[in-house]
């Protein structure tokens, strides 16, 4: 069990040994099972989004002062509960604590933000072409919207979405990621705290053999007007395809492989912590985090011994010890397939210039690694690694660095450093990304908009367009016809 300050959090979560239609939660650094939580089904699923559709006309018919109070509010609770969230998060997901706070404290800005953007859902009046005809547009709220979240950020993932979808005057049915349940469960019992009505943010946890089929329901019940989901480029395609017989509006943030390139001006050791923390935070869990290194050969060397240096100084531990850096990866699965990635790249050339193997603490603890001699033929360059490795590339022009950066299926999040202020513009509107940090590897705010192109996904996430995905435009026009 997980020792809270305010133990009604967990109230959800059932003892260890308890029977019935539950599955278990544990913690991967330790293989401890925490508890366990219902297993739902789709009936279960349906019923949810019955209740959500009776709620929200309601909650749509609030002002939206009045909805953002609550959100507000709720972003209140979430910081002032942060030490608990942050102990649930690094229980169930493995990061260090200190990423847990900074992502309990990311969630509650999303709320902060739409509880003031939902003010703004404005309308227009458009210049008629005829004297008699009045032409304006309303935005109104599009009704219940159904939320697949993933593990790796399962709360400000969770909020980005929520905080969005409440503020438009939606309901929202959550179905979280089946390894880190309890900390969408304890935001939904904030959200009550904060006098969120019932019925409007049911949470519905399963287990990886209900999921299929609840993602299913929510794709073809035609009462879930929105589908935002963030995870695999593989489900993502999935969830495309079964919405077609509903025309589901669909917001997916899906797989990113991110280049991070590093050009000859840049400001090298600026670029090396940059690529330190983009790589290695919460393990390399991350879509937006760099998944290519690619350093111009004026600096390779140097960049790569400074790299090196730094990622072999990475504490590597339980997320709760003190100083830790790195926690484990999530699942048994996890750990297969950063291995399989990186015996592929040795078997087809690549070098290992640090780790390669999984950690001296066992479970699903891996070394943080580092490759040379990378090439497009790899796995490691092609797909999305999701652990603690860097694989690095060597270029020689400002042409195949962008060659390079675009010769992949996504288009995520890209990252360069220079400081070269003609190319900055010039290398910026090359990269075929939806987002793109120069000189910065940290650019996910409540403020910008979160999202990709290509196979990366579809819509925007934060921002004002973040609002958008849960509002349908209404045109009226009033006049007479002659
Ligand atoms: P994985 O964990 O297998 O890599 P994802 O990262 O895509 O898969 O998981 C993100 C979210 O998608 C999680 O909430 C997971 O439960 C959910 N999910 C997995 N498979 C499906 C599916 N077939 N339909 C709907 N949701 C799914």
């Amino acid at each position: 069990m997980i020792a809270l300050e305010y133990p009604d959090l967990l109230e959800a979560l059932l003892p260890a040994e308890s029977a019935g239609n539950t599955f278990a939660v544990a913690d991967p650094a330790t293989g401890e099972i925490l508890g366990r939580v219902t297993n739902n089904d789709v009936a279960a699923a349906r019923a949810a989004i019955q209740s959500a559709s009776a709620a929200q006309p309601a909650w749509a018919a609030h002002p939206a002062l009045a909805r953002g109070r609550i959100l507000r509010r709720l972003a209140e609770l979430l910081l002032q509960h942060q030490n608990d969230l942050a102990l649930i998060l690094t229980r169930e997901q493995g990061k260090p604590l200190s990423e847990a706070r900074g992502e309990i404290a990311f969630a509650a800005s999303f709320f902060e933000w739409f509880a003031e953007e939902g003010r703004r859902a404005y309308g227009e009046v458009i210049p008629a072409p005829q004297g008699d005809k009045r032409l304006l547009t309303i935005r109104q709220a599009a009704g219940v919207a159904a939320a697949i979240t993933p593990w790796n950020f399962p709360v400000s993932m969770l909020a980005r979405k929520a905080a969005a979808a409440l503020a438009a005057g939606c309901a929202m049915v959550i179905k979280p990621a089946e390894q880190t349940p309890l900390s969408a469960l304890a935001l939904a019992r904030l959200a009550r705290n904060a006098g969120l009505p019932d019925g409007l943010l049911p949470v519905i946890t399963a287990d990886r053999d209900n999921t299929p089929a609840i993602g299913e329901e929510f794709c073809r019940n035609p009462a879930v007007r929105v589908l935002s989901f963030t995870g695999s480029t593989r489900v993502g395609r999935q969830l495309i395809a079964q919405s077609a017989d509903s025309v589901k509006r669909l917001a997916l943030e899906l797989g990113g492989n991110a280049p991070f390139i590093v050009f000859g001006d840049a400001d090298l050791d600026a670029a090396v912590a940059g690529a330190l923390v983009s790589k290695f935070r919460n393990a390399g869990q991350t879509c937006v985090c760099a998944n290519r290194i690619l350093v111009h050969e004026s600096i390779f060397d140097t960049f790569a011994e400074k790299f090196v240096a730094a990622a072999a100084r990475l504490k590597v531990g339980n997320g709760l010890d003190a100083g830790v850096e790195q926690g484990p990866l999530i699942d048994a699965r996890a750990l297969e397939k950063v291995q399989a990635l990186v015996d592929d790249a040795i078997d087809k050339g690549a070098r290992l210039l640090l780790g390669g193997k999984p950690h001296a603490l066992g479970r699903t603890f891996y070394e943080p690694t580092v490759l040379t001699d990378v090439t497009p033929a790899m796995r490691v360059f092609q797909e999305e690694i999701f652990g603690p490795v860097a694989p690095l590339i060597r270029f020689s022009s400002e042409t195949e660095a962008a060659e390079l950066a675009n010769a992949t299926e996504a288009g995520l999040a890209a990252y360069f450093y220079s400081r070269d202020a003609q190319r900055i513009f010039r290398f910026a509107e090359v990269l075929q990304y939806g987002m793109v940090g120069i000189n910065s590897a940290m650019i996910s705010l409540p403020e910008a908009p979160f999202g990709g192109i290509r196979q990366s996904g579809l819509g925007r996430e934060g921002a004002r367009l973040g609002l958008e995905e849960y509002l349908d435009v209404k045109y009226l026009c009033i006049g007479q016809d002659q």
